[in-house]
């Protein structure tokens, strides 16, 4: 969990939560025996050590290990046997011999045993029904960040980087899997077992180990730089990893190219694990994901579930390079790792599918990363990290997708071929080793002969962005930064940024584009004449938020099809709704832009106002929300309505999908019970003939059936949830039962998320939708509190403050103040500061409720 109390200052010895550097492991044999039915496996371990100085002790991490024996085989061939002493609070094993250890190599022996859990982290259980509906178990790390020691006793710091070389003794009938390829494989005789070894992986972190047990089934190979790539899932569902193994190998190929390097492993496995607590885990030459994200049926899965595909997977083949070939230093350096994981995940989807435009939806994770960055609890991208525990919360909206937006924006600004050039030189300079996030900057400057670090340490090391005030005087545009907060109390107003201006013009001369750097609190920027318009983040790169002078607002709402694309059109519509989410400006002003976009057929521009409207339905009370329905209907009704329920002949997928968002919005949050009686013919035929109904129009069908239905589909979709074919329809289904509304259904669902009928990967995911049902949402909350404690020992820890965010919905003062007191006394696991950020949202939600709700209730009664 974080330290608040450590952010800005390194007050904290860093130096008594890193393993003493007297003793450097270099490389490991680790031979491991799992028992699938005990749930226990016993280990041997020969770590090859550096002794640096002479000690009599080699301490280093282990937890919920016995370890058995210790001893130390030194270069002379003299055995000395260890006393063992385990300290559980800080997760170390101490072994302490007769004599110090003289400087030089030596063989450290251990004997150990511990447990597969189920707490999905360390060496771990999941469980799975096969064919004939029998229960089988298999085995799977997650080592990242600190539980590759709950597997082996080991240096588990990234900067410990060693050899490993694992062999795994498992019963005849089973498949594993590690980094490497299998050197050999040789039954041992009368056991019934076999022992698989495997090849020495390269110099790599702990936390990149993996090795997988169980009943799994792989594709044929596909060879990318000869080396073959193979996706791993349990009997029955090989035939789904097809779409996964392309757009693996694509990407492979791509960062292969891009980085100007081959990939570092010897093979490649992609393996689906049916109980996982994050979406994928890079783990060189062996990434294991959960199912949705790896698994997919591409004729039957909508375009944005087979998108997620295409991401988490080049996501992280893009770590294979970045993360495990050069790895950070320590965990402060994590967010790097994923903010490049996820820039480069997007750059490859882009090349592998154009038509999907990938860089204009980023714009959506930008924009949610934008509204935490806009809270007060936000936290600069970067911050001391003492305890690993605190990297925990690092996994946020704030490193992933701010921090690919700030790499994006440094991209645009230098030139994607410069920026390149930048990264090749960086994993040229620091491959098998570790670094710092300057390392990154200086290689890039180097490269490129101009400022990255001074202009990435504004953005990288403050929290917040700024909002970027623009008027128009004569010829000059000028351009003012001001920090942008939710919620302003006049603090950090001095706060300045390093501002990449991607500025577009028309004038007498013509349209014209321009970069420039804004680096103080105002930039003059002259054109050869007075600006018709202007348009400052041309091209959407920039982490910021622009307010235009009204004078230029109207010249670009004018004709605004014509002078802004889509992102650009996103960006207007979003940092007006979050100006007026802030009470920059009146609410009703943020409605008066909607009717504008009626014609609108980009899907990222309909994300934001579909949210922007669920959260006003969120914020007024129940006699108030009749009047938005209505606005919403009018709102969507026309494009609707132009876009029919199925496609045309050769439409572009994305109009497919914006079809199928509409219609799901019209039929819930519009309440419009034309299109729910459509929908419930339409499923019917959809059950008849699945391809009676456009792939991308199904989730809306499932979505609109459990907002308007009862008993009878309630029943239908938890056969279905139980019976799914595909890892998409499972979660269609089960998400789907959140959004039924009749009591005693609404109680059902309550039930499954603690009753073991849904996995734990999942349920803290449903409890979440279950909070966002509007019209539930007292009882949501009510049956959290009673279930506190119970979600918290069936949850995996990372998912409770997940779960959490749900309590946005609670706009009520009163509820308001029942949350606040009670995450006071219920501290929430792995996520303090990701708390403050919810309880934030919430009070941002009902000064919002307090400042606008009247107006908008008027608003709509005209508007009617
Ligand atoms: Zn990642």
């Amino acid at each position: 969990m974080a330290d608040t109390r450590s952010y800005g200052s390194i007050t904290v010895d860093e130096q008594s939560y890193k393993l003493p550097a007297t003793v450097r492991p270099e490389r490991y044999q680790i031979r491991l025996t799992p028992d699938l039915t005990a749930f226990t496996f016993a280990g041997e371990e020969i770590v090859a050590v550096q002794v640096l100085e002479p000690t009599p002790e080699i301490s280093l991490n282990a937890a919920e290990l016995q370890v058995h024996s210790a001893s130390v085989i030194s270069q002379n061939g003299r055995t000395s046997t260890g006393t063992i002493a385990l300290d559980e609070i800080n997760e170390r094993a101490i072994f302490t011999f007769p004599e110090p250890l003289a400087p030089g190599s030596h063989q450290l022996r251990l004997t150990f045993s511990g447990i597969l859990n189920d707490k999905l982290h360390g060496f771990y259980r999941s469980t799975y029904k096969d064919a004939n509906g029998q229960d089988k178990v298999l085995a799977s790390t997650q080592f990242e960040s600190t539980d590759a020691r709950r597997a082996f006793p080991c240096w588990d710091e990234p900067a410990h980087k060693a050899v490993f070389q694992t062999t795994l003794v498992i019963p005849q009938h089973l498949t594993a899997i590690s980094n490497t390829a299998i050197v050999r494989e040789t039954p041992l005789p009368g056991t019934g077992t076999k022992e698989v070894v495997f090849a020495d992986t390269i110099k790599m972190s702990t936390y990149l180990v993996a090795f997988i047990v169980g009943e799994f089934e792989g594709t044929e190979p596909v060879y990318v730089d000869q080396k073959p790539l193979r996706v791993w899932a349990v009997p029955g569902k090989r035939h789904l990893g097809k779409y996964g193994q392309e757009i693996g190998a694509a990407s492979l190929r791509f960062f292969s190219n891009y980085y100007n390097y081959p990939y570092p492993g010897d093979k490649l496995d992609l393996i689906a694990i049916p109980d996982f607590a994050s979406g994928a885990m890079e783990n060189l030459g062996a990434i294991t994901f959960r199912e949705t994200a790896l698994l997919v049926d591409e004729h039957a899965a909508s375009r944005s579930e087979l998108e997620r595909v295409a991401d988490v997977v080049s996501h992280e083949n893009a770590h294979m390079w970045f993360g495990d070939l050069v790895t950070m230093r320590w965990w402060n350096g994590l967010w790097l790792n994923e903010a490049f994981a996820t820039f480069m995940e997007i750059l490859a989807v882009d090349d592998w599918k154009p038509d999907w435009q990938r860089w204009t939806s980023f714009s959506v994770s930008r924009a949610a990363a934008m509204v935490v960055d806009g809270l007060k609890s936000t936290r600069p991208i970067e911050f001391p990290v003492h305890r690993p525990e605190e990297a925990a919360g690092m996994f946020d909206v704030l490193t992933y997708q701010k921090g690919a937006a700030v790499l994006r924006m440094l991209e645009q600004y230098l030139g994607g071929e410069t920026f390149r050039a930048g990264i090749n030189l960086y994993l040229q300079k620091h491959q098998f080793d570790n670094t710092e996030t300057t390392d990154l900057w200086d290689a890039i400057e180097e490269s490129s002969r101009q400022p990255a670090r001074a202009l990435m340490d504004t953005w990288v090391f403050q929290p917040g962005y700024p909002l970027l005030s623009v008027r128009a005087e004569g010829r000059d545009v000028i351009i003012s930064q001001q920090i942008f907060r939710y919620l302003q109390d006049g603090s950090d107003l001095d706060r300045r940024w390093q501002v990449p201006i991607f500025l577009r013009t028309n004038t007498a001369n013509g349209v014209q584009s321009q970069t420039a750097l804004l680096t103080g609190d105002e930039l003059r920027i002259t054109l050869s004449s007075p600006p018709e318009w202007v348009v400052v983040n041309a091209g959407g790169h920039g982490c910021y938020r622009v307010r235009y002078a009204q004078d230029l607002l109207n010249r670009l709402t004018a004709n605004l099809f014509n002078t802004l694309s889509a992102v650009e059109r996103f960006n207007l519509v979003n940092d007006t709704w979050a100006a007026a989410q802030a009470g920059l400006v009146p609410m009703t002003t943020y409605l008066d832009l909607l009717p504008l976009f009626r014609d609108e057929t980009d899907h990222n521009v309909w994300t934001i106002i579909l949210g922007s409207c669920h959260s006003l339905y969120n914020v007024l009370d129940a006699a108030q929300r009749p009047a938005l329905q209505t606005l919403v209907r009018k709102l969507l009704t026309p494009i609707v309505q132009k876009l029919g329920w199925s496609p045309q002949a050769g439409e572009h997928e994305l109009i497919s999908q914006l079809r199928g968002e509409l219609l799901g919005a019209l039929g819930t949050l519009g309440d419009d019970k034309t299109v729910q009686a459509e929908a419930r013919t339409r499923y019917a035929q959809y059950k008849q003939n699945p391809e009676a109904v456009d792939r991308n129009v199904v989730p809306a069908l499932v979505s609109i059936l459990a907002f308007s239905g009862g008993a009878a589909e309630y029943e239908e979709f938890t056969t279905n949830f139980k019976t799914a074919k595909t890892p998409q329809e499972e979660t269609r289904y089960l998400f789907a039962l959140a959004a039924f509304r009749p009591a005693d259904l609404f109680e059902r669902t309550l039930q499954l998320t603690i009753n073991g009928e849904v996995r734990t990967q999942n349920s803290p995911y449903l409890m979440r939708s279950i909070l966002l049902n509007t019209e539930r949402r007292e009882r949501a909350w009510a049956f959290l509190k009673a279930n506190w404690d119970e979600m918290g020992r069936q949850y995996p820890d990372n998912s409770i403050v997940r779960m959490c965010e749900g309590i946005v919905s609670l706009v009520t003062p009163q509820l308001e103040a029942e949350v606040i007191d009670f995450f006071a006394s219920h501290p929430v696991k792995q996520g303090e500061k990701t708390m403050q950020q919810h309880l934030e949202k919430l009070r941002i939600a009902v000064a919002c409720k307090q400042r606008e709700a009247a107006n908008v209730e008027a608003y709509l009664r005209r508007a009617a």
